[in-house]
């Protein structure tokens, strides 16, 4: 599988960042690798088709800053719209929020109140799945804005953080998962 062969060699470990004991997963060299970024897109976009390869979602959303990164060229692969989810005081327009906890304090996610129309079945992508805190509050957010989060994914699962845990009712797929 292409996506996962990609993901294998071009993701990156860096040690003690942003804090000492943390094992970050760099996706910068992935991106920087053209058909490498163009597989993870394609095996994302996979996910938001039905079995007749049709759409099966009507938004993808994308959280900041590296979801959007990703999201975008997986909405404009499907032929739908993209909407991004922001951290507080970004958007401009009317917003629902939600806040969520952090390791220390907390984080305040933000989406256009009209980001939708009702019932929009939308697909949720992020780069990585860590202790799900980020995924939940925004699958939340969604269902906030009157749309239906159908589907959750990312490129990496931390698995040992067990954050699928959060998301019960959406289902979560992982390209990789360590
Ligand atoms: P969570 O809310 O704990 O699941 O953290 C997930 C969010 O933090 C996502 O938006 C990720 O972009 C980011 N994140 C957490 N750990 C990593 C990592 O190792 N590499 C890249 N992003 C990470």
């Amino acid at each position: 599988d292409r996506a996962v062969d990609a993901l294998t060699r071009l993701v990156r470990d860096v040690p003690d960042f942003p804090e000492p004991g943390v094992l970050f997963k760099d996706i910068a060299p992935l991106l920087a690798d053209g058909p490498g970024f163009a597989a993870v897109v394609a095996a994302l976009a996979d996910l938001g088709r039905d079995d007749a390869g049709r759409p099966a979602v009507d938004k993808v959303v994308g959280m900041e800053a590296r979801g959007f990164i990703l999201a975008a060229p997986v909405a404009v692969a499907l032929g739908v719209g993209f909407v991004p989810v922001r951290k507080a005081g970004k958007l401009p327009h009317d917003t629902h929020q939600v806040a969520y906890a952090l390791e220390y304090g907390e984080a305040v996610l933000e989406l256009h109140q009209d980001a939708f129309a009702p019932g929009e079945r939308v697909l949720v992508i992020d780069d990585v799945l860590a202790t799900g805190g980020t995924a939940r509050a925004t699958c939340e957010l969604v269902r906030r804005c009157g749309a239906e989060p159908v589907a959750f994914a990312v490129l990496l699962e931390l698995g040992f953080l067990s954050g699928r845990e959060q998301l019960t009712d959406v289902p979560v797929t992982a390209l990789t998962t360590t």
